[in-house]
């Protein structure tokens, strides 16, 4: 197996390096199943499990592989192949893990672009595309918005007018799943190892577009080797397949359900009367400090909201902020290049949700 298709580049061969001389090999993670793993190396895939060190210091959940991680692996004549490390993502979708703790769990890794599908039928629903886009930004991602289902909808303007809104310097596209219609203009968001996958809700029409993409049906037939036209028929579940024309697809039952987490919804309802002051500020990423325009500001020197409640509305935004970035220092890295969107996208997040 040819890593160069998965992905792999200067950028990982550099951070590899201090492995190599460990005789550890490079892989990337193509299935997580309940701390399982499945592993693709230059020698194939492999059945991998987390080193004793991995598993036992891992401060953090969002510290373990997940899907589209790259690794450091070892291989064992007897037993399975061992991830010794993680190298450091350069994107990262994350929900907050139930529970006590307030713990990120790494949905998938090391995603280039995310699609956000919606529905052109009755499911169509702005704020939840909006709220899917925020995310996808947080992780690092670019998004790119599909309305699919473009055969039921007769007129899409509407539609793409309340998108202007919310998607601003996102490219949207107008598609059939089902028959193909719009699918050819998407083929210029990947190439060999390029990373995508899809979010929205179930029902929208992810399978049928992956369906779409592979000219098969791609949970019944598995060719994870790029340009294998046997296919290899088996009853395993893919979590990530190469495409025709080369680049990645990332698609597992974590991306599927992806939602934002609890804790975003609350702080909405709590805030919900500077947000919607929020939409009014005469810039979409206001501060709330020294702009011109500022609604919230001007609202605060009318006494109609205490200082003290904006400054723990923002003390509160830049702890979101921070757990989204604590991650790993190189997407952390990315997202305060990216900050100043990033706090647009949670600030519209909360805002009318
Ligand atoms: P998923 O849950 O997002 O994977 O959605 P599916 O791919 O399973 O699609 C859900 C239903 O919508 C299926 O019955 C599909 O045949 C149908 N569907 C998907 N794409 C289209 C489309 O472009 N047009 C129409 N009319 N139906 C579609
Ligand atoms: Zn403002």
């Amino acid at each position: 197996m040819d890593l160069h298709v998965l992905g792999w580049n200067a950028h990982w061969r550099d951070l590899f390096e201090p492995y190599v001389s460990l005789s550890l090999l490079p892989g990337r993670v193509v299935v997580e199943h309940r701390g399982a793993y499945r592993v693709e190396t230059e020698h194939g895939e492999r059945v991998a499990v987390l080193a004793g060190r991995l598993r036992h210091e891992a401060g953090r959940r969002s510290d373990l592989p997940a899907v589209g991680d790259f690794v450091a692996v070892r291989l064992n004549d007897s037993g399975p192949t061992v991830i010794e490390t993680v190298l450091p993502r350069r994107t990262a979708l994350t929900r907050r893990a139930a529970g006590e703790r307030a713990e990120d769990q790494v949905i998938a890794a090391n995603i280039d672009t995310i699609f956000v599908m919606a529905g052109l039928d009755h499911d169509f629903n702005i704020r939840r595309i909006e709220r899917y886009l925020a995310a996808v930004w947080e992780s690092g991602a670019s998004p790119v918005v599909l309305l699919n289902k473009a055969d039921l909808c007769k007129d899409v303007g509407k539609q793409i007018g309340d998108l202007r809104a919310v998607a601003i310097g996102v490219d949207v596209h107008v598609v059939s799943a089902l028959t193909a219609a719009g699918v050819d203009a998407l083929a210029g968001y990947w190439r060999e190892g390029v990373t995508i996958s899809f979010v929205g809700s179930s029902g929208v029409g992810k399978s049928t577009l992956l369906n779409c993409l592979l000219g098969r049906n791609a949970q019944t037939t598995a060719a994870v080797r790029a340009g294998d036209s046997r296919g290899r028929h088996t009853t395993t579940h893919r979590e990530l397949f190469v495409l025709p024309g080369g680049g990645l697809v990332i698609d597992t039952p974590g991306m599927r359900e992806f939602a934002l987490s609890d804790a975003d919804e609350g702080l909405d309802t709590v805030f919900a009367d500077i947000d919607r002051l929020a939409a009014h500020c005469r810039f979409g990423d206001c501060a709330h400090r020294s702009e011109p325009g500022c609604a919230v500001r001007d609202a605060v020197e009318r006494g109609e909201i205490g200082a003290d409640r904006l400054a723990s509305f923002e003390k509160l935004l830049n702890e979101l902020r921070y757990e989204a970035s604590r991650g790993d220092p190189a997407a952390a890295a990315e997202r305060k290049r990216r900050g100043r969107i990033g706090a647009k996208a949670i600030r519209r997040m909360k805002r009318d949700a």
